[in-house]
């Protein structure tokens, strides 16, 4: 008898192991943390056609495989991660096959900071930089601006798509806000001739763009990238031309 029992013990056991075994693994809808994020939080994104979505959000994915976000005295959330891949992607979205070859980190930082990357003294108040020399590849964002950048309000500044509209302007070799890649060459002398003309505007108040364009033209084009993608009917309605030519710059139809 007992014999019988562990016979049958035994029996069970291993049926029970079987069926557990043969059982497929029970399915996970895979969370999506960035897709999620960006639904909630970016713009652009919640206005593009489900097919844009998704290359949207392979661009975004792609690029955090690529490129190392560390935090400098504070921490880096999902929404830091998504914020800076979506600064990267909205610039270039439109440029098929476009990839950032000159940034492979980016730190943030837990506010403004000088411009000697120190966090501790005063001094200039820079929400974003492109670094270079011993820098180089390395963008350095302000978490709260970076933040800001992308709340939904009536303001023309994202300092992500700033600064990652620099590192398209020196893919060419020279940060000069002529990005060469994306210019025909007959369109350049237009285009800073336009620069010239509408810096003479916001020298003598007749612009709503923002005057720190006035620092150069690579700021100019920094600036106005910023504006064109966050407030594109307002640049439509006041500025047409300048409209136009960002239009022909980022490859948008
Ligand atoms: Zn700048």
């Amino acid at each position: 008898m007992p014999f019988l029992l562990t016979i049958s013990a035994i029996l069970i056991i291993f049926l029970l192991y079987n069926y557990f075994k043969k059982r497929p693994p029970l399915v996970q809808p895979q969370e999506n943390v960035e897709q999620t994020l960006l639904n909630k939080d970016v713009l652009f994104y919640q206005k593009l056609n489900e097919a844009d979505k998704k290359d949207f959000l392979e661009r975004v994915q792609r690029f955090l495989s690529k490129v190392k976000i560390t935090g400098i005295k504070t921490e880096v959330e999902d929404l830091d991660r998504v914020l800076i891949a979506a600064g990267a992607i909205i610039p270039i979205f439109h440029l098929k096959g476009w990839e950032y070859k000159n940034i492979h980190e980016v730190l943030l930082y837990p506010n403004l900071f000088s411009n000697e990357f120190d966090l501790e003294s005063g001094g200039r108040n820079i929400m974003g930089e492109v670094g270079s020399g011993a820098l180089q590849n390395i963008m350095i964002l302000s978490k709260p601006d970076l933040r800001a950048g992308f709340l939904q309000n009536d303001t023309m500044g994202n300092t992500a798509i700033h600064e990652f509209v620099h590192l398209i302007d020196k893919a060419d070799g020279t940060t000069d806000g002529v990005p060469d890649y994306l210019l025909q060459h007959q369109y350049a002398m237009p285009w800073l001739q336009y620069i010239h003309s509408e810096m003479k505007k916001i020298q003598a108040q007749q612009s709503d763009i923002n005057p720190y364009a006035l620092t150069n033209e690579a700021e100019f084009f920094a600036v106005v990238s910023e504006y064109f993608f966050k407030q594109p009917a307002l640049m439509k309605e006041k500025h047409p031309e300048l409209f136009a030519m960002l239009e022909k710059i980022f490859n948008i139809n």
